[in-house]
């Protein structure tokens, strides 16, 4: 990955977006708070707001109760030794007090206010910038934008913010033998399947920082592929292809990147995943995912899907990883590394994990009730219920 990192050129081009359409957005100039939360010195409890030297020289007093600060009306007045203000949370403290005390210990009287309860250890008072101050920076260049980000933006006062343009991309599907979703099975003719890939690309790209295009299926024609691609090279920054690309009589992706622009075929060692065609056309990289459906999301996830978020500006994270006890016993011989579809569970003494059935790469049943890969290290054979494997939660995986 890092040398497909070195490769990949981010889209550089940026733009204004407002808080409802950040979420998932990476940043793309330095967001500095313009003010502090609070603005002002705001009481942390219902209560009364007084001098804490008065208190503590005269605990046993009446105070009267020379006004009310509520939250979005504060007290303007002044406050004279010996004297309190009642305050509400979030409310402005007067600045000529420094204690607020908490009205379940105070008794309320004609003529005042008498504090009942001990001498507070702590002012009940949130200072100005207690929760953010003032020129500090809320979020760096590359960050991906989430709800929380939202909410401290807004808290800032900040609707707009500067994140980089998506990325364009653009989906193929390709096959002679693919018929659209929809036609009736009473007209799949011998020999024909229903495209699945486009929609699974489709959607596992819908949270990504990027703008995607269907352009449909190819048919397994090499003008057809070659035209099909150019034109879309010019639309897109990345254009993901499924099938086409083993070294078959009909795979026709490799050879049309081939005479388009520059091919870089990789022989991943994953499993499934192997081939994966990576290739440019002009400013456009392309990803020729295997056709095998299990084969074209694991490289989507693995592969591509990263590729996309660092063209977008996002530092590339490797995906969160966590031990799991594995219940059903995983059948594997060394050379390949494997991603394996499971179900993993908590329970008391931790997690386990268990495989979803065969695994052939053409069973996109295998990520039916999925939650997460296993990950089998390449070295690894057979391994026995109670062995311990990595689990990579779908979750963290799609954003
Ligand atoms: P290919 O890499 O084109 O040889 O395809 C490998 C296998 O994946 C074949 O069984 C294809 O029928 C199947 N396949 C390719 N593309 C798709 C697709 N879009 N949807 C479902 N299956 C596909
Ligand atoms: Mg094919």
């Amino acid at each position: 990955m890092a040398q497909l990192f070195r490769t990949l050129q981010p889209v550089q081009e940026t733009q204004t977006v407002t808080l409802p359409d950040a979420v998932g957005r990476i940043v793309a100039d330095r967001v500095v708070a313009p003010v502090s939360l609070p603005p002002f010195r705001a009481s942390a409890m219902d209560g009364y707001a007084l001098r804490k030297e008065d208190l503590q020289q005269h605990p046993q007093s009446t105070f009267p109760v020379v006004g009310e600060s509520l939250a979005g009306h504060p007290f303007t007045g002044r406050v004279e030794r010996m004297q309190c203000v009642r305050v509400f949370t979030g409310a402005l403290v007067p600045d000529d007090c420094d204690q607020v005390y908490l009205q379940e210990q105070t008794e309320t009287l004609e003529d005042g206010a008498r504090f009942t309860g001990e001498m507070p250890k702590q002012s009940y008072i949130r200072g100005i910038g207690h929760d953010i101050i003032a020129g500090t920076c809320l979020s760096e260049p590359g960050h991906q934008l989430n709800a929380f980000d939202t909410g401290h933006l807004a808290a800032a006062g900040i609707t707009d913010v500067v994140v980089q343009r998506k990325v364009r991309v653009g989906v193929f599907s390709t096959g002679d033998e693919l018929v659209e979703p929809g036609t009736a099975p009473g007209l799949l003719k011998a020999g024909q399947i229903y495209d699945s890939n486009r929609f699974t690309v489709v959607s596992l790209l819908a949270r990504a920082p990027c703008d995607v295009t269907n352009y449909g299926a190819l048919a397994d024609n090499p003008d057809a592929v070659k035209a099909a691609l150019k034109q879309a090279s010019q639309e897109c920054d990345v254009l993901i292809t499924s099938g086409g690309v083993s070294v078959g009589d009909a795979d026709f992706v490799t050879s049309a990147i081939a005479s388009l622009g520059s091919l870089g075929f990789w022989r991943l060692n994953l499993k499934p995943g192997k081939p994966l065609a990576f290739g440019q056309i002009d400013n456009c990289y392309l990803f020729g995912l295997p056709g095998n459906p299990v084969s074209t999301i694991v490289t989507l996830l693995m592969v591509a899907l990263p590729a996309i978020t660092f063209m977008a500006g996002h530092a590339p994270e490797a995906p969160l990883a966590v031990n799991a006890r594995l219940t059903s016993a995983i059948s594997h011989e060394p050379g390949r590394m494997e991603f394996q579809r499971g179900v993993y569970k908590a329970h008391a003494a931790g997690l386990e994990v268990a495989v979803t059935g065969d695994q052939s790469s053409n069973r996109l049943s295998t990520f039916s009730g999925a939650n997460c890969f296993i990950e089998v290290p390449k070295t690894s054979g057979n391994l026995e219920v109670g062995s311990t494997v990595r689990v990579l939660p779908f979750k963290g995986l799609l954003g």
